[in-house]
């Protein structure tokens, strides 16, 4: 069986019922994540999913929210007694600094019995296997931190990524955070399925994007908790396109592709 399954969809807010950003790709019986906040080990085990089939993680940039529930998620692995090899995939900015603290939080890997890697993200393709092929696009969603970064001397920089994972039969669009929604422009060719984040976003202007670009499904995941609580104003958008379905993320919801 193809299909997503939405293991976090808060936006870096978390709620009770919402972990941080992230889901699982299972293709047949391989299973890849897509970004990894906070609760991603919490809600593997409520939705019964077998985290230690997963081989690859695909970070989209190093906002806590999408990345910091790796280090829960290896000490979780760790327990399991898993034995297959983990590749996490993130910005090259963040790799060095990323071993470390698995270092500093006593994840060594010579007592662990399996092996990880943060991978650096090198566009492109950034992946390839038998039953799909992922592409990375940069992003401008942490161009607005140029200012503190030059002021400050800060290394960052700057590197955030939206995915097309390319199947044999259609094309699926993953933005985490972005800009706005234009960040998507270059990237909404012959994509059938786009899960995009809704915080950064005039909503109505993304859905006419995706509907101008003939997308078929649109998935709307990190809102903000008030937008979340009052669903109207995305179901009044949803309402004026046909051809298109719109839905927002919650946990648990799975998605046939
Ligand atoms: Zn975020
Ligand atoms: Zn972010």
């Amino acid at each position: 069986m193809n299909r997503i399954v939405f293991t976090g969809t808060a936006s870096g807010f978390p709620s009770p019922d919402r972990a941080c950003s992230s889901f699982v790709l299972q293709l047949g019986d391989k299973l890849y994540q897509f970004d990894a906040g906070e609760g991603f080990s919490n809600s593997v085990q409520r939705l019964k999913i077998n985290f230690n089939q997963i081989t690859q993680v695909f970070i989209s940039h190093l906002h806590p929210d999408h990345i910091t529930g790796i280090f829960l998620e290896l000490q979780l692995m760790y327990l399991a007694g898993r034995r297959m090899p983990l590749e996490i995939y993130v910005p090259d900015e963040g790799v060095e600094s990323l071993e470390k603290a698995a270092r500093l939080f006593y994840l060594f890997k010579e007592k662990f019995p399996f092996v990880f890697h943060f991978v650096p993200i090198r566009p492109n393709p950034v992946f390839r296997e038998k039953e799909f092929t992922l592409y990375a696009y940069h992003n401008r969603h942490l161009t607005p931190n140029q200012h503190i970064i030059e002021q400050t001397g800060a290394a960052n920089l700057m590197q955030s990524y939206s995915y097309v994972v390319n199947l044999a039969d259609k094309r699926i669009l993953y933005s985490g955070d972005i800009k706005d929604e234009t960040d998507l422009d270059g990237v909404l060719e012959n994509i059938h399925t786009v899960i995009t984040e809704g915080m950064h976003c005039d909503l109505e202007a993304l859905a006419d994007h995706c509907a101008e670009k003939k997308v078929k499904r649109l998935i709307v995941t990190h809102l903000k908790q008030n937008q979340y609580a009052r669903p109207s104003a995305l179901l009044k958008i949803a309402a004026q396109y046909r051809g298109m379905k719109i839905m927002m993320a919650y946990d648990g919801l799975k998605l046939t592709i």
